[in-house]
C-alpha cells in the first residue's frame, strides 16, 4: 500500500491526471488487443482516490469486479508501485499483469478476483482479521453492480453488518450496465441504495467521476457496520462512442477508434 495518502492538489492538476491515466489505459488496452474497456473507464476515477486520497500502509484494497484489473494496474502506475515497463506486459504471455488481478506476484494485489461475486466476502474476512489483531487499518472493497445479482454479496454484507465491521468500505460502481444488458433489465434492484440503508447501514450516493466529492464520501466518519458509497458512473467514461453502451464490456479498440478516442481524452 502507500506511505500516505497523496497530498491535496488542485483541482486542475487532478484532472490533468486523470485524462493521463485515461490515456494510458485506453493505450494499454489497445496495444494488448483486450476489451473489458468500458468498465474500466467507469471505474478509473473511483479507484484514483481511493488511492490517492485514502488509503495509507495500514489499509488494504480488494477489487472484486475483477475485469477492471487495467484500471487497478493503471492506477498502481500512477502512485509509482508499477512502472511503464510493467504496464507493457499486459495481458502478454508469462506476464503478472493478467486481464484480471493475478493471485501472486504484485504486493498491492491480495487475491485473484473476477469471478464475480467473491470479493465482497474476502474483504470482509481480511476486515474481521484486522480487528482480531488489534490492527487499525481499513479495507476497501470495488464491486460492480452487477455483482450485486449475485447471492454470494448480499451474505457477505450480512456478515459484515453482523460483525459491526466499521473499518470496511464498500464502493459500488454503479454504472448501470453489465455483460448482458441494463442492470434494470437483467435483474432489478433499485434503488440500490434504499435496499442496503434498510440493513441500517450507512450508504451515501456520489458521482462516481467527482474525484473532490468521492473523497469526501470515502472520508467522511460513519456511524456503525462498513460504509457503502454507491458510485454514480459511466460505463466507457471520456470516450463518447463507448458512453453507456454494452458492447463496450467486451469489444477490443481498432486503431482508428484508439486515434479517436485518445483525440476525446485529450480534448476534453
Ligand atoms: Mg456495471
Amino acid at each position: 500500500m502507500l506511505p500516505s495518502p497523496v497530498s491535496s492538489i488542485d483541482a486542475d492538476e487532478q484532472i490533468r491526471r486523470s485524462k493521463a491515466a485515461r490515456r494510458r489505459l485506453l493505450q494499454m488496452h489497445f496495444e494488448s488487443g483486450v476489451g473489458h474497456i468500458g468498465g474500466n473507464l467507469s471505474a478509473l476515477d473511483i479507484l484514483l482516490t481511493i488511492y490517492h486520497d485514502l488509503l495509507t500502509v495500514r489499509d488494504h484494497f480488494v477489487l472484486s469486479k475483477g475485469h477492471a484489473a487495467g484500471a487497478l494496474y493503471v492506477t498502481l502506475w500512477t502512485a509509482g508501485r508499477l512502472t511503464d515497463d510493467d504496464l507493457k506486459q499486459f495481458h502478454r504471455d508469462n506476464t503478472i499483469l493478467s486481464g484480471h488481478p493475478p493471485a501472486r506476484g504484485i504486493d498491492d494485489i491480495l487475491f485473484a478476483t473476477g469471478s464475480l461475486g467473491h470479493g465482497l466476502g474476502l474483504a470482509a474476512g481480511v476486515a474481521l482479521a484486522q480487528r482480531l489483531l488489534g490492527e487499525t487499518g481499513r479495507v476497501v472493497c470495488l464491486t460492480s453492480d452487477g455483482e450485486w445479482n449475485e447471492g454470494s454479496t448480499w451474505e457477505s454484507l450480512i456478515f459484515a453488518n453482523h460483525q459491526n465491521l466499521n473499518n470496511l468500505i464498500v464502493v459500488i460502481d454503479e454504472n448501470g450496465l453489465q455483460g448482458f444488458g441494463t442492470t434494470r433489465e437483467v435483474a432489478d434492484l433499485s434503488p440500490l441504495a434504499e435496499k442496503l440503508r434498510a440493513f441500517g447501514l450507512t450508504a451515501r450516493e456520489v458521482d462516481g467521476h467527482d474525484r473532490q466529492a468521492l473523497s469526501q464520501a470515502l472520508q467522511s466518519p460513519h456511524e456503525r457496520g462498513p460504509l457503502i458509497i454507491v458510485a454514480k458512473t459511466i460505463k466507457g467514461r471520456g470516450v463518447s462512442f463507448m458512453e453507456n453502451r454494452v458492447e463496450w464490456h467486451y469489444l477490443p479498440l481498432t486503431a482508428e477508434q484508439f486515434e479517436l478516442a485518445c483525440h476525446e481524452v485529450d480534448e476534453s
